[in-house]
């Protein structure tokens, strides 16, 4: 049977709700002031794009939300989102030292998203480019995260920046590719609008080497930034693989971010292969819609699951299923449709898994969710790029300093450059690869937060807002183009 939706509108919204709703003003007092604004503070050693942590929390705790927001977006364009979705408690929460005092740590994403909301939600513009362009030009090939911490820094620097993406929207896997209820497509779709006015162009639906050439970006660019992530999912290589109800995790949660809630087709049964954090998204997503059951399937055992176990903690409690060293053989079809797994019990010896002899067992489901990792674009980048350096592992080898990739005018960064990290990491390497290209074109070098200081300012409601419910409709309306 295909699949279908299985809840009412209200249902699903209230299953999908936020699991961190936001501050009220006095929490976030409260939350600021448990904070012992550190010296040498470990959190700001832990946050990979460097954010002054207790300069922001100190704000927050003055009452300043808007020179918070500030300090934040200066490190991180993306400030707002990764409040959301960066793994704090193995970060800057995990580092924090009253978790070891207290137990607990200070809400440093909260406290986040409290400060960043507030100038999103009251059109205040902290970043500003600067009025007079220095007459150099940057191609940024992707609009996801990393090419967007690029395009910031660059725009903030004085450049002239084009982004290229083959989707209707820019922010990547913020926009596409995050569990709803951790963030919604919005979030990161004004983060986008942020950026553009800083004068970034933003071109949609336009591929390289599709709909634009290499040749043209390079003869009309004075340097090139490549950000384009990574392919699809890896194939099972198992027979049944090419049934409708056989889908990447990915495109599952996509449908999730780009569909009204209650239109989302889900199983009653469903599967899911890998347990990664991709893997946890998926399973407690489809929990969430309306599965009956959904089951995380995975060749080896617990302890060696790469999920974070805050996500596990998750799933778990969402009621999602774990089939611990358990391994597909094949989809088992009836009338062109899924029906259910064959399965077998593994064993791991030295780190190998193999099959265990006689185990095998037939599980019925209905949607098999991939969540097997994600293939590398080695074959797209090559014939992009001839001459472009890939290492072993298929990441495009660069200087780690300046994110220069082996051709002088390319750099490089994010999941296509570290072989797929955290949002954070994307972010973090955009804005040094930028750096790199301001170093390379004859800029100088750069330290610290390039935004000059304007502390205070407010140039006024420029931005609409995350509230704008326009927004959500624009957004559905362009992703059914
Ligand atoms: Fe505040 Fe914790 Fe960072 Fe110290 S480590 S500055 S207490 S958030």
């Amino acid at each position: 049977m295909p699949i279908q939706p299985l809840l009412d509108a209200g249902t699903a919204a209230a299953n999908m709700a936020e699991i961190k709703p936001p501050y009220t003003p006095q929490e976030a007092l409260i939350e600021a002031n448990r904070c012992l604004f550190c010296f040498d503070a470990p959190c700001i050693m832990a946050c990979p794009t460097g954010i002054d942590i207790p300069s922001f929390i100190k704000k927050i705790a003055n009452g300043n939300l808007t020179g918070s927001a500030r300090t934040i977006l200066t490190s991180n364009v993306l400030g707002a989102s990764c409040a959301r979705v960066c793994p704090t408690e193995v970060l800057c929460e995990g580092a924090c030292v009253v978790l070891d005092l207290e137990g607990d740590p200070v809400k440093i994403g909260r406290l986040q998203r409290h400060a960043t909301d507030h100038v999103y939600e009251n059109g205040i513009e902290v970043l500003h480019a600067p009025a007079e362009k220095n007459g150099r030009s940057v191609a940024v090939l992707g609009a996801g995260p990393a090419g967007l911490g690029c395009a910031a820094e660059l725009a903030q620097l004085g450049y002239g920046v084009t982004v290229f993406d083959k989707k209707p929207e820019g922010g990547g896997l913020n926009t596409y590719g995050i569990a709803y209820y951790k963030m919604r497509p919005e979030i990161s779709i004004e983060e986008v609008r942020m950026i553009g006015r800083l004068g970034v162009e933003f071109r949609y639906d336009t591929a390289v080497g599709r709909d634009i050439s290499v040749a043209d970006l390079e003869r009309d660019f004075d340097a090139l930034f490549l950000g384009l992530g990574l392919g699809g999912a890896n194939r099972l290589g198992i027979p049944g693989e090419d049934l409708p109800e056989v889908v990447d995790a990915l495109d599952f949660i996509e449908w999730i971010r780009t569909r009204p809630l209650q239109d989302v087709p889900v199983g009653r049964r469903v599967a899911v292969l890998g347990c990664g954090n991709t893997a946890i998204d998926a399973v407690t997503q489809s929990k969430r819609l309306g599965a009956d059951t959904s089951t995380i399937i995975y060749r080896r055992g617990e302890e060696d699951m790469p999920a974070y176990h805050f996500e596990y903690d998750l799933a778990k409690a969402d009621g999602a299923g774990f089939l611990f060293h358990t391994i597909p053989l094949e989809v088992l079809g009836e009338n062109g449709h899924v029906k259910a797994l064959r399965l077998a019990k593994t064993e791991v010896r030295d780190g190998k898994v193999s099959v265990v002899p006689g185990s095998e067992w037939i599980e019925p489901f209905d949607l098999i969710l991939k969540a097997v990792g994600q293939e590398k674009q080695t074959e797209l980048f090559t014939s992009l790029f001839p001459g472009l350096k890939l290492d072993r592992k298929g990441r495009v080898e660069h200087d780690p300093a300046t994110m220069q990739t082996s051709l002088p005018k390319l750099f490089v960064g994010g999941d296509c450059a570290n072989g797929g990290r955290e949002v954070v990491n994307a972010v973090a390497e955009g804005r040094k690869a930028a750096r790199g290209i301001h170093a390379m074109l004859g800029g100088g070098s750069v330290s610290g937060p390039v935004q000059p200081s304007r502390h205070g300012a407010s140039d006024g409601a420029v931005g609409s807002g995350f509230n704008n419910p326009i927004r959500v409709p624009e957004l559905l309306a362009a992703m059914s183009k």
